[in-house]
């Protein structure tokens, strides 16, 4: 058949199942192959039972046997761990794997889906935050493509179509600001986990929209840019609109600037990131200016929200310093989920995880795997100071 097969790494999350949604609408152009969840073995099940794929990973080995039971009736392999998540991207069986896992966990996934020539639609930002260079060369060497699934980067992608032979001047990322917009910093020293996971805008993962408040998101897709589109940090400005609308923009060396605009909605990211270079017809509600009289346009309070300074320093720095900032925010954010630390600490903790931790100017591989598992001794021991 001439159907794109997909692998969906993190099928149970807030992208995977939107993905799942995307292609149950067209049947017709993709085929699920492998279909993979963390610790939701109910919604696997029910994935697996609809979307029929070749196999199944549940990377909370525990949960193997339930899942196994659940599925042995069907004509479906079921593996277990994190290894078979390495593992089953080689499947000469897939053409695209999209990655949807959180955090740090994406990388190794998707190197080997990368080193064995899969393309890739990338929503799991972290994994060019910690090893941007690397994957990115990788990628080449391999002649493989990375579609960005972030709304903000299918904008800056979807305005660079028939113009890649042309320089960027500057990206314009776009920020809706979060819940905690025009705040000062006494009023977040007091925010609550409940204040913090509710986004104006969207309805994502806990992690995201945690990054989301704090403005760190938009300091992993700074560097989650630079990476993919191959410019410099200077190039790279952060503007915020609360009404996210405008999802990014381009501006080329006469001057002149593209933008993309939809209603907050990933589908439509996720869906050209599996269909490109074809626009698939959608029911996807439509944008109407009717209700939108004002978009507005502000600068970032850097004062107030650090991890966007951070971020922009850590990628000046280089080598091992973005993947200290992604393994002590991943640390931060799970204590601030535990409510074992306030929302301004945070930044305090990632910006002592980077003075403590070496910093390597060349890291390879298993230099990233080190420091990402040293940050993390080195983060959870300030944190357990604290408390
Ligand atoms: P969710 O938390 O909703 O989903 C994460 C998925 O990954 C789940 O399927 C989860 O399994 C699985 N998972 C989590 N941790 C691990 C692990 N350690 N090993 C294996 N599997 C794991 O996250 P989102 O969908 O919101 O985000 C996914 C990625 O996409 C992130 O990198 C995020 O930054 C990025 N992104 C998300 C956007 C959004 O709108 N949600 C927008 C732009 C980017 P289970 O649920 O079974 O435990
Ligand atoms: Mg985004």
């Amino acid at each position: 058949s001439d159907k794109k097969r997909v692998a969906i790494l993190g099928a149970t999350g807030s992208i995977g199942t939107q993905t799942l949604d995307v292609i149950k609408s067209n049947l017709d152009k993709f085929e699920v192959e492998v279909l993979t969840a963390q610790n939701n073995a109910d919604l696997l099940v029910q994935q697996a039972i609809e979307f029929q794929p070749n196999c199944v990973v549940i990377a909370n080995e525990s949960l193997y046997e339930k899942v196994r039971d659940a599925l042995a009736p069907l004509d479906i392999k079921v593996y277990a761990g994190e290894k078979a998540l390495a593992q089953v991207v080689e499947m000469d069986t897939i053409d695209l794997v999209l990655t949807a896992l959180v955090g740090y966990s994406g990388l190794i996934p998707t190197i080997k889906a990368i080193e064995s020539g899969k393309q890739i639609a990338l929503a799991n930002k972290e994994t060019l935050v910690v090893a941007g260079e690397l994957v990115t060369k990788l990628a080449r060497q391999k002649g493989v493509n990375i579609y960005p699934v972030d709304s903000e980067h299918s904008a800056i992608f979807q305005c660079l179509a028939g113009e890649f032979h042309n320089p960027i001047e500057k990206i314009i990322l776009t920020a809706s600001g979060g819940p905690f917009r025009g705040k000062d910093r006494k009023f977040l020293e007091t925010v609550t986990k409940a204040q913090a996971l509710k986004h104006p805008n969207w309805d994502m993962g806990a992690k995201i929209t945690i990054d989301s408040a704090s403005l760190m998101n938009k300091g992993l897709e700074v560097i989650e840019a630079k990476w993919l589109f191959g410019i410099n940090a200077d190039q790279i400005e952060v503007i915020v609109h609360p009404q996210s609308i405008v999802h990014s923009l381009v501006q080329f060396e006469d001057g002149s600037i593209k933008a993309q605009l939809g209603l907050p909605d990933m589908r439509i990211p996720i869906q050209f990131a599996l269909s490109f270079p074809e626009r698939i017809k959608s029911d996807f509600p439509r944008f109407d200016f009717v209700q939108y009289p004002n978009l507005t346009f502000e600068q970032p309070d850097m004062e107030t929200f650090q991890n966007l300074r951070l971020a922009f320093d850590s990628l000046e720095r280089g080598g091992n310093a973005p993947c200290i900032l992604n393994a002590a925010n991943e640390i931060a954010v799970a204590a601030f989920l535990r409510e074992e630390i306030g929302f301004l600490e945070m930044s305090d903790l990632i910006a002592t995880s980077l003075e403590k931790v070496d910093f390597v100017k060349q890291p390879s591989l298993q230099d990233f795997v080190e420091t990402d598992k040293l940050t993390r001794i080195v983060t959870k021991e300030l944190i357990k100071s604290k408390i």
